[in-house]
């Protein structure tokens, strides 16, 4: 039977893969039309290189990571790539994920895309979806909420993230090159992230 990480994973995958037109077509309104494109051939890689009985959450991060890092291309590629090696790093050796185990992977991955991307929240970035979503779980978790309840309100905020971006200019990535062009569409690395997240809180509760 494969593994609780593997069968998370994989689902993952098959989401960014099902979306993959709709995600380069937000790219193609404000970059190169390529984000749905690269994230699936990533996560095509992923799932030929996890092997289905990997129980170490930690190796299974780092392995996906490794791959989006070496097939994704772009911006995203390295982005993603180090936030999933680098909660592998946080979560080397586990096999179950608690609350604090969860704040671990958001903050390694936060700081993993800001050590690369060097991007701020406010620039119209995935980060705009994760960060707020990191603060709405931490305060679930804060007022005593189970990790699926701080999930739910990380997905809803992650949600609100995306209309967000929505009213703001891009200051990072291709999309900058379109200055206030930008404004009113949504960015594709917020979108995709925040079909991470969702996946992620259904698995949690299965
Ligand atoms: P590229 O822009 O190189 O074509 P993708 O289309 O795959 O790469 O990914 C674009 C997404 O990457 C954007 O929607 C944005 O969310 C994210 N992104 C770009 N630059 C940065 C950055 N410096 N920090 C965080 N995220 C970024
Ligand atoms: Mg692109």
């Amino acid at each position: 039977m494969a593994s609780r990480v593997y069968d998370c994973l994989s689902k993952i995958g098959e989401k960014i893969i099902e979306n993959k037109d709709f995600l380069t077509d937000l790219d193609r309104e404000i970059g190169d039309a390529d984000h749905g494109v690269n994230m699936a051939r990533g996560f095509e890689g992923v799932m030929t290189k996890l092997t289905p009985d990997t129980e170490d959450i930690g190796a299974a991060l780092k392995t996906t990571g490794m791959t989006l890092l070496s097939t994704v291309g772009g911006a995203s590629g390295p982005l993603y790539g180090t936030a999933f090696m680098d909660s592998g790093k946080a979560m080397m050796g586990k096999t179950a994920l608690d609350k604090d185990d969860m704040k671990a992977i958001f903050e390694a991955a936060i700081a993993g895309i800001q050590k690369r991307g060097k991007a701020e929240r406010g620039e119209k970035t995935m980060l705009d979806a994760l960060m707020p979503a990191y603060e709405s779980y931490c305060a679930g978790i804060d007022a005593g909420k189970s990790l699926t309840e701080a999930m739910d309100d990380a997905c809803r905020a992650a949600n609100d993230g995306i209309e967000f971006t929505k009213t703001i200019r891009a200051t990072k990535g291709r999309a900058s090159y379109l200055g206030d062009r930008s404004i009113g569409h949504q960015d594709p690395g917020a979108t995709s992230i925040t079909m991470m997240l969702e996946v992620v809180s259904e698995f949690l509760k299965s």
